[in-house]
């Protein structure tokens, strides 16, 4: 039952071979039993999953399911969910109970699934390799001795150890796609603006984005047409008309032109990594695809443009945080300022502090121009890049992330090393472009590889085939970590 497909779990569900209530029940039960070792999850609730199994009951009973109907999904602590604790991995949001459903929670909710817990995550989605939280790290169920990656290194975990049938993430630089490759699971971010984020506890405005973690690419489309659709309360929302993103997925990939980027296969890039795609390349040629160098001359500047970008809107976003309207708030405090300072420096962790700092200085008097607006220039161009690649191919492929999952403290205090772990999914998120990381193999260590599938805006039809062909073919997405 555990390595169930969703569809086959929603068949099971129909012919009443299985309740939700026992499905749910099945991982709490596993949760209960790995969680403490994995710390995968900041909070389950038993009593909240399980009244919402006894309702998708009845109405599977009532002949209304829909695909996710009854299926227990695991939902990244930065989706506020109604009655649910939601801490943002944050101390300062550890007594935050959600009065109200984030959108793409409401979706969720909408389609009768079950909300199984929320899931650990860097502090404010800040890092890339799950240390950061408040809550401790959670370890690689491959290997406990490393890091899950991050920010949704919770759900990665939790998804590849089976302690969900499926969860979401959000990614601001690289968050579902680097998990997603360090754990040996498949995760999509789609093109910005297709799933909302009222109710996504904001970062980076303009970079985040909320997306399916689960199995397999067949998997991430179920998931997907329930998270996507217009919601008028994010005006960065995009009001399109509705698709099924697992419409194409049987299509042969014949003729499918794909764009390596002589960048992503460069100085820098793990060789076990290196070899595992070249590997993926080869099948995607036996599957008909056909292979086109490019280049991304501007991708070099990602990492430096994302540092300046993304730390000035979060210096922004987290403003709001001040002890006064919600979350902790210092215990003593002399007057106002010293409210909001005492509030501010023992609610934040250090990775945080740091990203403020950073934010508000390039915003400053005199750094504005030399900082902000260069980075905005630049960003610019890194999307041209990507829209002049995309004249000569269909679909860009190469390394999610440069090395597989590195040991727990082992980049600790080198903020620099833990920003190029992002390298090569940064420039995706500044182009607003969709993104995916499908395993595609094992590098040293017997670590898992993940292979990273470019699209084009809105492309997201497209790449889930690309990715599911593959899966027909191979079976990488199925092996799971013995032994938990
Ligand atoms: N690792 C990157 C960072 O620390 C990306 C995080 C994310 O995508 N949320 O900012």
């Amino acid at each position: 039952m555990i390595n169930a497909s969703l569809k086959q779990l929603s068949a099971q569900l129909a012919a009443k071979k299985i309740s939700s209530v026992e499905l749910t029940q099945l991982y709490l039960d596993r949760i209960a039993a790995l969680n403490p070792d994995l710390n995968a999850y900041i909070t389950v609730n038993p009593e909240l999953s399980l009244a919402q199994a006894r309702e998708a009951d009845a109405r599977i009973a009532a002949g209304k399911a829909e695909a996710l109907t009854g299926i227990p999904i695991a939902q990244k602590d930065i989706f506020c969910a109604k009655g649910w604790l939601t801490t943002c991995g944050s101390k300062m949001l550890h007594n935050f109970v959600s009065p109200y459903d984030a959108h793409v929670i409401g979706q969720f909710n909408n389609a009768g699934a079950v909300n199984l817990g929320k899931t650990n995550m860097d502090e404010f989605a800040m890092g890339s390799s799950n240390e950061t939280s408040y809550y401790g790290p959670v370890k690689n169920p491959w290997d406990k001795t490393r890091v899950p990656g991050g920010s949704s290194g919770g759900t990665a975990a939790a998804v590849a150890a089976r302690l969900c049938a499926a969860a979401t993430g959000t990614d601001t630089g690289g968050s579902i796609r680097q998990p997603a490759a360090l754990c040996g699971v498949s995760g999509l971010k789609p093109t910005y603006g297709v799933c909302s984020r009222y109710g996504m506890i904001a970062f980076a405005s303009s970079l985040d984005q909320a997306g399916p973690m689960a199995k397999s690419a067949e998997d991430l489309a179920l998931l997907l047409n329930v998270m996507a659709g217009f919601d008028e309360r994010d005006s960065t929302s995009l009001q399109r008309e509705r698709e099924d993103y697992a419409r194409d997925l049987a299509k042969p990939l014949n003729g499918l032109r794909i764009g390596l980027p002589k960048e992503f296969f460069a100085e820098g890039l793990g060789n076990d990594v290196g070899l595992a795609v070249q590997a993926a390349i080869t099948e995607y040629k036996k599957l008909g695809a056909t292979v086109v160098d490019i280049s991304l001359p501007n991708s070099r500047l990602s990492v430096p443009v994302y540092y300046v970008l993304a730390p000035a809107e979060a210096s922004s976003n987290l403003s709001r945080f001040d002890g006064v309207r919600y979350g902790y708030r210092a215990p003593e405090y002399v007057d106002l300022a010293d409210l909001y300072e005492k509030s501010r420096a023992q609610g934040f962790g250090t990775e945080v502090k740091r990203r403020i700092l950073i934010g508000t200085y390039v915003l400053s008097h005199g750094y504005y121009d030399a900082y902000y607006i260069k980075a905005q220039k630049i960003r610019r161009l890194i999307a041209q890049d990507f829209s002049n690649a995309f004249k000569q191919c269909d679909i860009i492929m190469g390394p999610t992330s440069p090395s597989t999952a590195f040991k727990l403290g082992e980049k600790g205090d080198d903020p620099v090393q833990m920003y190029l772990s992002d390298i090569y999914t940064i420039a995706v998120n500044l182009a607003g472009l969709p993104g995916m990381s499908i395993p595609c193999g094992f590098g040293e260590n017997a670590m898992p590889v993940g292979l990273q599938i470019i699209g084009n805006y809105f492309d997201e039809a497209r790449m889930l085939n690309a990715a599911h062909q593959y899966q027909l073919a191979t079976d990488w997405h199925s092996r799971a970590p013995q032994g938990l």
